[in-house]
């Protein structure tokens, strides 16, 4: 009996087992591209014509998913096309040893932010294009090979508007305008590289031009977002990178030519396309940004810069080894950041931002060993996550130090003579390490790349006269993932003295559950002990039950920056498990965050107070705690200084604002009726603020709205826009969204998120009860027809995290239990939603 409406829908994905088997059959590739663009069309013309050498006799598939194919010829014979899903089928009896396919297509832009995205600017009405591929969407612009070790060079024709700038991977050879209003552009045969590194971006884009060296660099920015964009600070980072990398690599940059293109509605933070790296716009600061956004948009200039060696010169055979280029990327923008700019505490910031994300992801059930297995693109979109970027850097920081920083350089040097233009694994990456240092790295391999989830590191300890009599290290791990590792680390006393702290140092190497340290007895009384000093060792820290309440009332006295940093985490981690009471939490990041002189720490805490109002406070006492936060958040604006301070203690401000009397002195504020000296809203302040007004059904919301919307006419206005008119407290208005989430949203995907963020407000719960049971209906039947951009985000937003009671979390389980195993990104995220109820729901026990 066959059931056809069983069988699965049918996905784009390719598995390792197919890339493997075609990487056997296919090599010498070279694909040239005709690419033809009219203005404001809702389609273009591609034609590719692709040489290959065919190793091993047999069929050959291409990926493909574009709508019309017009022509196609095998080897100059014209067949019609054998399309099964989203892929191409040569025939065999075709196909020889020297091969050349010829295809002539006609498909959509996609307004997913991934493929050939199409973008017009509300604001004045230009169009703007650009492509997104990473890791299977190459085909999409055109056919391919569409994997990593099918490297292929390229030659690329563009006809475009003759205003328009055309970007790609190299530089263009030749422009020529054409009797109808475009202009022809030819670029230069490129070297080999990976499918997902092929870039194409078009539009009335405004470049601005530097030079490091021979080497021609460009910014390119929409025309609406010019006056935003200082170049200076930009190009600055980009040559600073160029700098420490060409000689730390000891590699020349292996590319022609480097431009950076700020592109709207992007789905990620950048991409490292070929000599034609895309940025999200957040990094072009349409409001005044602080030092940590610019040390953020710093680290990501130099992420992709690293990739162009590794990642683009050597890439990783396939998509298991995804963390290793990310890892190392990242790990690279920090080394370079502290190295070669004016970003100094960039260690520091890591500790605060990527290894916090890490421990985080680490905890939830869905945490995975670092180096896993991939089975196909769509597990690898899953993959792009804390492990891959934070574990996975945090684990290659503490390798270079195991190994030092000499031997990990050059063993990197080595590597990329080796295996440029190619692809490597992860064994070859370290056994070029193994080279440069000498070392056998297959155990550390073992312990930190093929074991999930983390250990928490604690230390037990007793005094009396005034001397310790005993301390233990500990160690352990959760239930669910029982392994134990050896951790090399510092024990820190502190003593409160006159002058500050005294610390004494003791160094501790565990491996069991617990050990001894006998050189700490009769050492004085500390008052209180940091596990995990200088933050040697990846590991959780709780704190001792004396050492806690030490800290609670003194954590702000302590002078070293990084210890304060660890005892803020280990703060926010006891929190988070329960070990303390969120209320307790708050209060004292509200006594502290003012004092704190470290921006970024001052800016975690603050995030982390607000995370924790949001989540782990329970319902009853949630608007008083809020206004409590406000009421800080307001004297706070008048006693700090101006510049970051202002703008942090401004956000949180905005985030407090919960009742009707605090979103009314915030109007006020925004009307300039109050003022604060040195302190003004920017603008996504200000559509914050409009949100709520509407979201509360405050009179004159509307009027707000349509004042708002002349300010701020563009993108990012229309974006406001709809979330604030999603946000209205009206059955209408949320049954007029829920349908249209269902469907095809509101354009693009970038519009539908926006309309998707305002829809679920903890005090509209009442309204939006019908929609709780609507979620889990609907939400698998999502997940089988949309694309998972779509679908992820459907959850993200729509899920009703707001009721934080065990009905969800049960009605979530329910849901999991019929969701089959063939659906690993719902599965996903349904484990760590639940998770996070349940987190939550001990967290609000907790709160005394
Ligand atoms: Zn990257």
């Amino acid at each position: 009996m066959t059931d056809t409406a069983s069988e699965p829908t049918f996905r784009d994905v390719l598995t390792q087992i197919e890339a493997e088997d075609r990487a056997a059959r296919v090599r010498d590739v070279r694909y040239t591209l005709d690419i033809d663009i009219q203005p404001k069309a809702s389609r273009y013309r591609g034609k590719a014509t692709i040489d290959f050498h065919s190793a091993v006799e047999g069929p050959v598939f291409l990926d493909f998913r574009g709508r019309d194919i017009l022509r196609l010829t095998v080897n100059g014979v014209e067949m019609e096309p054998d399309r099964r899903g989203y892929r191409i089928y040569l025939p065999e009896e075709a196909l020889g040893a020297e091969n050349t396919i010829e295809i002539e297509y006609e498909n959509e832009y996609d307004h997913t932010g991934d493929g050939f995205h199409q973008f017009i600017d509300p604001e004045d009405g230009r169009e703007y294009l650009y492509t997104n591929f990473e890791p299977f969407e190459a085909h999409r612009l055109f056919p391919c090979f569409d994997q990593p070790d099918i490297k292929a060079r390229y030659r690329l024709t563009v006809r475009a508007p003759s205003e328009w700038e055309v970007i790609s991977n190299s530089r263009a050879m030749r422009r020529e305008p054409r009797s109808d209003g475009r202009t022809e552009w030819e670029f230069a045969e490129t070297p080999p590289f990976s499918t997902y590194l092929f870039a194409l971006v078009a539009g009335p884009y405004r470049v601005v031009r530097d030079r490091h060296g021979d080497l021609e660099l460009g910014l390119y920015v929409r025309e609406s977002l010019l006056r935003y964009l200082d170049h200076d600070e930009v190009f600055e980072v980009t040559k600073q990178g160029f700098e420490f990398y060409t000689d730390f690599f000891g590699y020349p940059f292996p590319f022609d030519k480097y431009d950076q293109i700020f592109v709207p509605e992007f789905n990620a933070g950048a991409m490292e396309n070929v000599g034609a790296v895309t940025h999200n716009e957040y990094m072009v600061f349409r409001d005044p940004p602080t030092e940590s956004q610019r040390r953020g948009r710093a680290e990501t200039i130099l992420h992709e810069l690293a990739h162009m060696w590794f990642g683009n010169l050597v890439t990783m055979r396939w998509w298991n080894d995804l963390w290793l280029n990310e890892s190392f990327a990242t790990f690279m923008a920090y080394l370079a950041l502290e190295r070669a700019t004016r970003f100094k505490t960039a260690w520091q910031d890591f500790n605060a931002t990527i290894k916090n994300w890490a421990y985080r992801q680490d905890q939830l059930p869905t945490t995975h060993p670092i180096a896993g297995e991939v089975r196909d693109t769509e597990e690898t979109f899953l993959n792009f996550d804390g492990i891959t970027y934070g574990k996975g850097a945090s684990v290659l920081k503490q390798l270079a130090a195991y190994i030092g920083l000499d031997a990990f350089r050059d063993g990197l040097r080595q590597y990329f003579r080796q295996y440029e233009w190619g692809n490597a694994t992860l064994r070859q990456f370290l056994a070029a390490l193994e080279t440069g240092s000498g070392r056998d790295l297959k155990a550390w391999a073992h312990l930190w790349l093929e074991t999930p989830s983390l250990n928490t590191v604690s230390v037990d300890w007793e005094a009396d006269d005034g001397q310790l009599r005993r301390l233990e290290v500990r160690q352990s791990a959760p239930p669910e993932f029982p392994t134990l590792r050896p951790h090399r680390l510092d024990i820190g006393l502190f003593r409160r003295t006159k002058e500050g702290y005294e610390v004494t140092v003791l160094p501790a190497e565990i491996e069991g559950e617990r050990v001894e340290i006998p050189e700490a007895i009769g050492l004085p009384k500390p008052h209180f002990v940091l596990p995990n000093y200088n933050d040697l060792a990846y590991a959780k820290v709780a704190l001792d039950q004396a050492s806690l309440e030490h800290v609670l009332r003194h954590v702000g006295d302590v002078d070293d920056t990084l210890s304060r940093q660890l005892l803020w985490s280990a703060l926010w981690n006891m929190t988070r498990d329960a070990q303390l009471s969120p209320l307790r939490f708050i209060r004292l990041v509200l006594d502290e965050a003012a004092k704190e002189p470290l921006p970024e720490l001052a800016d975690a805490i603050l995030n982390q107070g607000l995370a924790a109002l949001g989540r782990y406070v329970p319902d009853r006492l949630r608007l008083a705690e809020a206004h409590r936060f406000f009421e800080r958040a307001w004297e706070a604006l008048h006693e700090v200084p101006p510049g970051d301070p202002k703008i942090l203690w401004g956000r949180a401000l905005v985030a407090a604002a919960s009742t009707p009397d605090d979103l009314h002195r915030l109007g006020e504020l925004a009307d300039g009726k109050h003022a604060i000296e040195g302190f003004t809203l920017d603008q996504e302040m200000r559509w914050t603020l409009v949100t709520k007004w509407m979201a509360h059904g405050l009179p004159g919301a509307e009027e707000r709205l349509e004042a708002e919307l002349r300010r701020d006419p563009s993108d990012r206005g229309q974006r406001a826009r709809l979330r604030t008119l999603v946000s209205r407290p009206d059955a209408a208005v949320k049954a007029e969204a829920w349908e249209k989430f269902q469907g095809d949203g509101y354009g693009s995907l970038y519009l539908t998120v926006a309309a998707m963020s305002g829809f679920n407000w903890w005090h509209q719960r009442d309204l939006l009860e019908p929609y709780v049971e609507r979620f889990f209906e609907a939400v698998r039947g999502i997940f089988e027809t949309k694309t998972l951009e779509y679908a992820r985000a459907y959850f993200q937003q729509l899920f009703p995290a707001y009721r934080v009671e065990d009905g969800v979390a049960e009605r979530a389980k329910a849901l999991l239990a019929e969701v089959p195993e063939s659906m690993p990104p719902l599965r996903r995220l349904l484990l760590e939603a639940i998770d996070e109820a349940e987190r939550a729901l001990r967290c609000r026990a907790a709160a005394r």
